[in-house]
């Protein structure tokens, strides 16, 4: 077994792994090109019985497992959302894991519990959240909504269903048609009924159409049903669209409606005073979410869970078997009660070190600059009239297809076809959605060492197979 001698010098030489790694990650096709199968079959059948030497594993590791390795911190990698990472936060995780410490109540772990708390007040002040605003970092923003349902649900039913369970009240959910399917989950999760989710039409922008929202709430009223939360979307994950907070914080002030919003993406960008428009709006919700996990250079996972009534958020969670009484739980946050797991990630020290290493101004740059290129990019293609944008630009991802004039043919193929052939060249990687029924190219800028000849790179492969079947 590993003794402190061979850590050493393992540690050391994957240190050096890691930094040669990253600095020939533009090397590796940016999306796996192995089929279903590949990796497995090359696995033993079942678990060693005598220990292996760590050399044959780090082989075995450059071997099987790096081609089956999609390359999300290359800077050519523009796919889904962006899960970046940066060195700061990667050491974070070694320390953490060395460390590892269960942070479940703060008698396990004071200085994870205080250093979670100071980062989730750095952050709040960060992208502007007013200070009634209470934070804790959970694994994801799909965990973080189904919280926030569940604080909704209870507050609104007096903690009755904790205790007893559903009676016959038929409670309902809002969100726009172009909202992630989290949502979706949580609902079930939460014994709603996936039927009781209300999906409401979005407008040109792909934006919830609040008058369309007011309706439904009120006949939903008319029929004895219970409207309990609207989730408004701060950046869909389709084309980045956002809902008019405004409009829907009115509504939700009416008619006793918890507000939460997503934000899992583009709350990043609510660092920027671009943005304070923004800002203002999200300070009426109920709750929110929003992942440095995404796109600010911590890895994955930490996502942010803000919410104003923290008493509810604890009396929904909280639960206190006699082994887990310490004498502090009156001084203290112990954050088992803060969420769904026990046993807790120290993840705050991550944040913490990425903060202190980039400092806010650094990565208030990294952001802007994002957007910036984004945008140019949105730019350029709007300048050759064979491309259409089918989305506005609202932060770091454009949503295109090339739609060449006189082109008679199926557009959704030919763009089908076009993102295929590119994925499978391995030089960028790209994925798409559906907006308004169009099979739609995403680009998106949010890799942690994205520089302009990235961008340029990129655009120019993405005319080349366009152009190349009109030649
Ligand atoms: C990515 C995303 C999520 C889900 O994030 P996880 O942290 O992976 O659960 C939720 N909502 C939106 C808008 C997203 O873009």
């Amino acid at each position: 077994m590993m003794d402190t001698q061979e850590f050493k010098r393992w540690g050391h030489f994957l240190v050096d792994m890691i930094a040669d790694y990253y600095d020939n990650i533009e090397n590796f096709p940016v999306k796996s090109q192995v089929k279903p199968g590949d990796i497995i079959s090359k696995l033993s059948v079942s678990a060693p019985k005598e220990s292996d030497d760590f050399k044959s594993i780090i082989d075995d590791f450059n071997n099987f497992i790096m081609p089956g390795i999609t390359h999300w911190q290359s800077p050519h990698f523009h796919a889904y959302f962006p899960a970046n990472t940066s060195f700061p936060s990667i050491l974070a995780e070694f320390l953490s894991s060395a460390i590892g410490a269960q942070c479940m109540v703060w008698e396990t772990s004071p200085a994870a519990a205080e250093l979670e708390e100071q980062m989730t007040i750095w952050m709040r002040k960060f992208v502007g959240l007013s200070d009634n605003f209470h934070g804790v970092i959970q694994d994801t923003a799909s965990t973080a909504t189904l919280v926030a349902l569940l604080c909704a649900r209870e507050k609104y039913s007096n903690f009755s269903i904790n205790k007893s369970g559903f009676s016959h009240s038929k409670f309902r959910i809002y969100c726009s048609k172009e909202a992630h399917s989290s949502i979706d989950k949580a609902v079930k999760i939460a014994g709603f009924g996936i039927e009781n989710l209300v999906k409401i039409s979005t407008d040109e922008n792909f934006s919830l159409i609040a008058e369309e929202l007011e309706e439904h709430i009120i006949s939903d009223l008319k029929n004895g049903l219970i409207p309990l939360v609207v989730v408004a979307a701060l950046g869909t994950t389709g084309s980045t669209a956002i809902d008019p907070i405004n409009n829907i914080n009115e509504i939700c002030q009416k008619y006793n409606i918890w507000l939460h919003i997503d934000a899992a993406l583009a709350g990043t960008a609510l660092i920027l005073d671009e943005y304070s428009e923004l800002r203002n709006q999200v300070n009426n919700a109920d709750s929110l979410v929003f992942n440095p996990h995404k796109w600010m250079f911590t890895n994955f996972d930490c996502t942010l869970y803000y919410v104003k009534d923290k008493d509810t958020l604890i009396n929904t969670f909280s639960i206190l078997p006699e082994y887990l009484k310490t004498s502090n739980d009156d001084k203290v946050n112990n954050y088992r009660d803060w969420g769904i797991q026990l046993g807790r990630r120290f993840r705050a020290l991550k944040l913490w070190f990425v903060l202190r290493s980039f400092g806010t101004d650094e990565i208030k740059r990294r952001i802007k600059l994002h957007i910036d290129f984004a945008k140019d990019f949105a730019e350029k293609l709007c300048n050759d009239t064979n491309f259409e944008l089918l989305a506005p630009t609202h932060f770091n991802t454009v949503c295109f297809r090339f739609a060449p004039k006189g082109f008679n043919g199926n557009i959704d193929a030919l763009n089908e076809s076009i993102l295929k052939n590119i994925n499978d060249s391995g030089k960028i990687y790209i994925t798409h959605t559906k907006l308004n029924g169009k099979y739609t190219i995403r680009f998106v800028v949010g890799q942690t060492n994205t520089e302009p000849i990235h961008i340029d790179y990129a655009y120019e492969l993405i005319k080349e197979e366009c152009y190349r079947h009109f030649r």
